[in-house]
């Protein structure tokens, strides 16, 4: 039996005055995939995370998460259908402990969950995440991999069935983007349903099951890492970056 469809895009196009960021998009991705987005800088990524999580409106086009169209629901509605994503930017409370800001995630999140309930999960995902040890620092004293580890475990909090995450793993050193590497196969393992948007060659090719290639805001291939990394059009749109 093939596995079901959890979210689909059809013809999901965003435009910025003339600029067309998204272009009539179309792709599915399966329960427990892990689906890599990926394409040259600019080419409509994070656009195509916006529109999914409900942060930007499309132009034109649908959503549906499960057969149900999500495309007009505000973002807080489709969080809490559990839909959750990692910002390229890290997005913390600094002045805020990293358990309090984990905590948010677990309050307002798919599931949600209040008082010793919400601390108690908070702490079980610092552990998944490896960071237990620092639940009491405040998010402003860490090192950049933390704040990283937070701002997921916070998204992981809010118990999400489809995961977005937009390069999270930009800017590690070799050391910590292997740690970072086990830690999405890990929750990969736990089969939850990725989205992986991702510069890191090694990322892809070890973590997705299918990847879709955007480049100028359109789908250019979709298929196996190995078979879009070896494409010719994805090379040259690559190195026409
Ligand atoms: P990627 O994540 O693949 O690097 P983005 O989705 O961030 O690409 O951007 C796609 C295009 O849309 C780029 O040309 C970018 O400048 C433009 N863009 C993204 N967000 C906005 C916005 N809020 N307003 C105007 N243009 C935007
Ligand atoms: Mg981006």
């Amino acid at each position: 039996m093939n596995a079901p469809t959890v979210l689909s895009l059809r013809g999901a196009t965003k435009r910025f005055g003339g600029l067309v960021a998204v272009s009539d998009l179309d792709f599915d991705v399966t329960e427990h995939e892990v689906m890599g987005l990926i394409g040259p800088n600019g080419s409509g990524k994070s656009t195509t995370l916006n529109l999914i999580s409900g942060a930007l409106p499309v132009t034109s086009g649908t959503i549906t998460l499960r057969g149900t169209p999500i495309t007009t629901l505000p973002a807080q509605e489709i969080a809490r259908r559990g839909v959750a994503r990692t910002f390229q930017l890290v997005r913390l409370l600094p002045s805020m402990t990293v358990l309090d800001n984990v905590r948010a995630g677990a309050v307002f999140g798919h599931r949600r969950r209040w008082g010793h309930e919400a601390e108690a999960h908070a702490m079980r995902m610092l552990e998944t995440v490896g960071l237990q040890r620092r639940a009491q620092a405040h998010v402003g004293e860490l090192t950049y991999i933390d704040t990283k580890r937070v701002e997921l475990a916070r998204v992981l909090a809010s118990d999400p069935k489809v995961l977005l995450l937009d390069e999270w793993l930009a800017g590690l050193n070799p050391t910590e983007l292997e740690e970072g590497i086990a830690l999405i196969r890990r929750l990969r393992d736990e089969g939850r349903t990725i989205i992986l948007v991702e510069h890191v060659m090694d990322a892809i090719r070890s973590l997705c099951d299918r990847c879709v290639v955007m480049s100028s805001g359109a789908r250019i291939a979709e298929g196996t890492p190995a078979e879009v990394l070896s494409d010719p059009e994805v090379i040259r749109a690559y190195l026409g970056d």
